[in-house]
């Protein structure tokens, strides 16, 4: 689904008309998903100066195989996990950016909580002596599932691995027991 809406570049200042992608079903549009996890989808460039941009406007994205439904909004909106129709038993959650709607994405294609991820980055930050470290989480790797989360330092974007026990812990922490 798309819209029409206005958009104004960071550099120039100059409006420009943008087709706005507002709905991806991630299933029946695989393409578009690509587009999303690549970031592509959110990049315009600016016709007057050629400055990319993001396009940030409100973005609904649902996976059926996942069971997520993910809305972007920079703004705080309350949401409500439906308990009927189509979307019943839906994990919802609200992205402030791309980046985090991304990150969302790869979590719930991991197959992973989002929940338990946040705790072990609480774990990994800790560890690292860095509490206000901004860990995000890449993918599973090898055959251990070892957590790659990146974060930035120095410019660069770096790696850390955490082994997959702490996942089962911090799961085993958040489900009380
Ligand atoms: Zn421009």
């Amino acid at each position: 689904m798309t819209q029409e809406i206005q958009a104004t570049c960071r550099r120039c200042g100059e409006k420009h008309r943008l087709e706005h992608i507002s709905s991806i079903n991630a299933t029946s549009d695989p393409d578009l998903k690509q587009q999303v996890l690549d970031g592509s989808l959110f990049l315009w460039e600016c016709p007057h100066c050629g400055e990319r941009n993001l396009d940030t406007a409100p973005l609904l994205y649902i996976d059926p195989e996942a069971r997520l439904l993910a809305i972007l909004s920079a703004e705080e909106i309350s949401l409500e996990a439906p308990q009927e129709g189509p979307y019943a038993g839906f994990t919802v959650r609200r992205a402030a950016t791309p980046g985090v709607l991304i990150e969302l994405i790869k979590i719930f294609d991991a197959g992973l909580d989002d929940a338990v991820v946040d705790l072990c980055k609480q774990v990994t930050r800790m560890e690292m002596g860095k509490d206000a470290l901004e860990l995000r989480f890449l993918r599973l790797n090898g055959p251990d599932n070892e957590i790659i989360f990146t974060y930035p330092q120095d410019g660069q974007m770096k790696m850390i691995a955490i082994g997959f026990n702490v996942y089962e812990d911090c799961s085993r922490i958040l489900a009380g027991h």
